[in-house]
Formats: structure tokens, C-alpha cells, sequence
């Protein structure tokens, strides 16, 4: 089992978390002066990559200090406990959201069962395994941790998940953003650079708060964001744009569809409208139409968050 690794600087390596297909999740290994931890997890099916990587890398499970998925979702801390139970040393740092769901995960798998299906769950999840208290450390806002010399400072992340932070690394300058800084696969990069779109998986896609938690984590002037769909992406300025208009006309679209019918096909119809335009801006009509089979789950995830999302205004109003 060889781990498809990106190398990047400061001790950075990204390992495809083999999430559905390479390319389309990833994990993060940092290291520094000899003890490492991990930023997601991917799944159960991602460990052995995992636990590989660290061999490749002359280090053993007794190096590792921290396992930090940056939220709950499954493609980002499913495999958290079964790598916890490999590490002898390590901690689980996460979110206080997100804590309870790490050391008793049954809500966590019904509710993923509840968007994917039990068939998709087994496939793609596997077994989850509960974190023993003990082992968890909670991460309140700007909370800090070292390894080795080096800080990293964890930010609450509101506006994709509410169990989501993300993490800040002085070192690289950046950001590891689990999907705050939406999804950008490398397949669509091209001399116009990366492209970006939101993710809004069910159920807590907050667009207002997602904007202040972008504006937050701006303010750290980051020249690195390190997205688990998929790497490393700079052009932070041009990149937070398209981001924050994805976000926004999310939102518009959902709200356009809150009267409709079929409200759900209807919000899929029009974000997959909205993809094809923007696509078609970059690239020539055949790439498009591979582009949207890419985007193909990605697009009703999306839909469905949105669903959920509309849901809830339509019961405040
Ligand atoms: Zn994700």
C-alpha cells in the first residue's frame, strides 16, 4: 500500500486519504524536530496510508504527539479513532463541538447514514471507532498547542460545519482549512490557476458565518491554505473572492427555490447551472461536461445542505 504524498515546505506532507478516488481527500503529516502530528484523518480505509507515511518518513507511532481532524465529517475524522488506537502518544485535539461525537460516535454514524445511505456508509466509512476521554483535548477558540517549537492555534470555524475549526501554522503561514476554504481538486487547475467551489453538506451551512470566518482568518495575512479537498492552494486574495461569491449565490439560489416545488431538484438544477457557467468561463466544452461528473456527488451534497438550509429559514419566516 504506497501513499500517493505531496511534498510541501515546513515539514508538510500531504497524503491522499484514498476518500472514493485518489484526488479527492487528503490528510495532512507535519513534522517538526522529529515529532508529528496528523490534520484529518480521512476514513478507516485512509489509516494504513497513514500509518505507511510515518515509516517512509524514518519516524515511529510513538512520534506522533497530536491526530487533529479539523471537523466531524466522516471524510475528515472517520478513520480518527482507529489511527488513535496505532498511536500510543498521541492526542486527539478537536473542536468542543465536535468532542462528544469523537468518544461516543453513534449519533455521528446515524446522522451520516441519514445523508449517505447505509449501503455508501459501509463502503466508504467502515467502522468508527469511540476515542477514549481521556485522550481528547478540546480546542476552544484561538486555543494553542506545541509541537515541538512549533504553535499551531486553532481557530472556531463556523459556516460549513459548526464543528469545524481551523488551523493556524505560523510556521508555513497557513491555514489547514478542512472545507472552509471550500473544495479546489487539482484536476481544474490551469494557467488561470486553482478554481474553488463551496461545500455546503448538510446540516449546518451558515453563509454569514462563513464570510466572518473567512474575514477572521484573513486577517493572519496567510500565503498558504491547506484544503483536505485537495492541497495546497496560494492566490489567496483572487481565491477568498471566488469563495465568498460561490457562498453568496449558494444562498441567493437556495433562497430563489424556497417557494418552488421539488425544492431540492430544483436548488441541484440551478447550482449545476451555476457550476457549468463558471466552468465554461475556463475551459473548453469537453472538460466541462468531465469537470460536472467530477463534481457529481459534490453537486448533491451540496443541494441537499442547501435543502436543509432553506428548510430552516422557511420555519423561522
Ligand atoms: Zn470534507
Amino acid at each position: 500500500m504506497d501513499p500517493i504524498l505531496v511534498e510541501y515546505d515546513a515539514g508538510i506532507t500531504c497524503v491522499d486519504a484514498m476518500y472514493v478516488q485518489p484526488g479527492h481527500a487528503c490528510c495532512y503529516l507535519m513534522v517538526e524536530n522529529g515529532r508529528a502530528a496528523f490534520i484529518d484523518t480521512g476514513t478507516g480505509h485512509s489509516v494504513p496510508y497513514l500509518l505507511e507515511t510515518i515509516k517512509l518518513k524514518n519516524l515511529n507511532v510513538e512520534d506522533v504527539d497530536y491526530v487533529i481532524p479539523t471537523h466531524v465529517h466522516l471524510d475528515h475524522a472517520g478513520g480518527a479513532g482507529l489511527l488513535m488506537s496505532k498511536l500510543p502518544n498521541a492526542k486527539l485535539v478537536i473542536h468542543p463541538r465536535g468532542a462528544p461525537h469523537m468518544i461516543d460516535p453513534e449519533k455521528l454514524v446515524a446522522g451520516t447514514i441519514a445523508v449517505y445511505g447505509e449501503e455508501k456508509f459501509k463502503q466508504y466509512y467502515g467502522e468508527i471507532i469511540p476515542i477514549e476521554e481521556q485522550r481528547v483535548t478540546v480546542a476552544e477558540d484561538e486555543h494553542e498547542i506545541q509541537l515541538a517549537n512549533r504553535t499551531l492555534k486553532f481557530l472556531d470555524a463556523p459556516g460549513h460545519a459548526r464543528h469545524h475549526f481551523c488551523v493556524y501554522d505560523k510556521t508555513s503561514n497557513g491555514f489547514f482549512t478542512g472545507d472552509t476554504f471550500g473544495l479546489s481538486y487539482k484536476e481544474l487547475d490551469n494557467e488561470d490557476g486553482a478554481f474553488i467551489l463551496p461545500t455546503t453538506t448538510p446540516v449546518q451551512f451558515e453563509p454569514d458565518a462563513w464570510q466572518n470566518t473567512l474575514t477572521r482568518m484573513l486577517d493572519y495575512q496567510p500565503k498558504n491554505m491547506y484544503l483536505t479537498h485537495f492541497g495546497c492552494v496560494t492566490e489567496i486574495d483572487r481565491l477568498t473572492a471566488q469563495l465568498r461569491e460561490g457562498i453568496d449565490e449558494y444562498a441567493n439560489i437556495a433562497k430563489s427555490c424556497m417557494n418552488s416545488e421539488n425544492r431540492e431538484q430544483k436548488i441541484k438544477e440551478k447550482i449545476t447551472e451555476n457550476l457549468k457557467t463558471k466552468l465554461r468561463e475556463r475551459y473548453p466544452e469537453n472538460e466541462v461536461v468531465t469537470f460536472i461528473e467530477l463534481f457529481k456527488s459534490d453537486i448533491d451534497l451540496n443541494a441537499a445542505g442547501l435543502e436543509v438550509w432553506v428548510k430552516r429559514l422557511d420555519k423561522v419566516a
